[in-house]
């Protein structure tokens, strides 16, 4: 630190992104991208927007809201895209989080980050011991609640009820419902977008679209909450989205039948993983989303870890009193899986 950082920012922990290794062949299962590259189309289109990158992108992404206005059935005032939906969330609580911020001990470990950023006191709610969800804890507890469904890394869900019942308890706080997964298990929140004008759905490309690399994210709420959004963004960064992002965007969107199998061959071999793990005496937590959170019980989840590191396969460990003992295993292709499962096993077993 140089002695020039202002002191609002001199005790920030800032988040720790999950390793990105550059020389090493790993098999990389720690930070739950898709396994799948994208399909052709999606490249072609990003390579013609990039002869034209003398000009700036749309600040308004016109042409890809719309598409996505007609896939989502909202209208486009009900959409802000944004670089990843970590953009999106960090203006969120940068719009929103003044009041308190409410969250979930074990969740994605950026909402902690951005509730110190913008100086937004924290309110962490402990889940159940099972890592469950208990919705009466989310009544009354400031201004912006947040919660991922599924939820990172556990991979559990909650129902669209107890979605509705926590929006509609908290009529003067944001609700802010992550969906970074929910195209691998569980029901969307956003049909109640037109009925209640305090919830946010957040998502994302970089998982179910395999786009992570483009960073690509989007935010969903009637339009009162996409203006205030979007007023932070235009005071900070109006041409958020790059215009071969954009165009790969659209692309994607083009092509339902390609995601829609890859995405059903993910569930399928996150099932088949679940069953073959839970059959060598791991615990694993049912999972619905790209990847699973498991343990072996009376094995270390760090040392775990590194045994896997060390036999080349690179998954995440989160340290901590509840989370300590596991490990978060992102989906892979089949074979990288049954290689994961057959290494796993031998280093518990040894
Ligand atoms: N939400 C959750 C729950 C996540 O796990 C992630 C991935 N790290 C994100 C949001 C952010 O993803 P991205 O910025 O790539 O859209």
């Amino acid at each position: 630190m140089s002695r020039f950082l202002d002191k609002k920012y001199s005790s920030l922990d800032a988040y720790v992104p999950g390793e990105q290794p550059q020389g090493k062949n790993y098999i990389k299962l720690n930070t739950n991208e898709s396994p799948y590259p994208p399909p052709p189309s999606v490249a072609e289109s990003a390579a013609k927007a990039a002869a034209s990158l003398q000009l700036y992108s749309d600040p308004e992404c016109r042409e890809l809201r719309r598409l996505l206005a007609d896939e989502l059935d909202v209208g486009v005032e009900n959409i802000i895209l944004s670089n990843g939906s970590d953009e999106v969330l960090n203006f969120a609580f940068m719009a929103f989080g003044g009041g308190g911020a409410a969250f979930a001990d074990v969740t994605y470990g950026f909402y902690p980050v951005f509730a110190n950023l913008h100086h937004c006191p924290s309110r962490i709610i402990p889940l159940r011991a099972d890592f469950t969800l208990s919705p009466d804890d989310y009544i009354n507890k400031g201004s912006l609640i947040v919660i991922a469904n599924p939820n990172a890394p556990t991979g559990l869900v909650i129902s669209l009820d107890e979605i509705e019942y926590i929006v509609k308890s908290n009529p003067g706080a944001v609700v802010l419902i992550d969906e970074a997964y929910i195209d691998f298990g569980g029901d969307s929140a956003i049909p109640l977008i037109k009925k209640y004008d305090n919830l946010l759905v957040v998502r994302t490309f970089s998982k179910s679209r395999s786009l992570a690399g483009a960073r690509l994210g989007y935010a969903i709420a009637q339009s009162g909450l996409i203006e205030d959004l979007n007023k932070i963004k235009y005071s900070t960064n109006p041409y958020n989205v790059n215009s071969m992002t954009l165009a790969a965007g659209y692309a994607a969107l083009k092509e339902k039948d390609y995601y829609a199998r890859a995405n059903k061959n993910i569930i399928a071999v996150r099932d088949e993983t679940v069953k073959r793990l839970r059959d060598s005496g791991f615990e694993v937590l049912p999972s619905n989303a790209n990847f699973i959170f498991t343990k072996y019980p009376g094995f270390d989840g760090k040392m775990l870890y590194t045994s896997l590191k060390e036999a080349g396969i690179l998954v995440r460990h989160f340290p901590g009193p509840r989370t300590g003992d596991y490990i978060r295993v992102s989906i892979g292709r089949e074979d990288q899986m049954d290689i994961f499962v057959n290494t796993a096993i031998s280093i518990v077993t040894k």
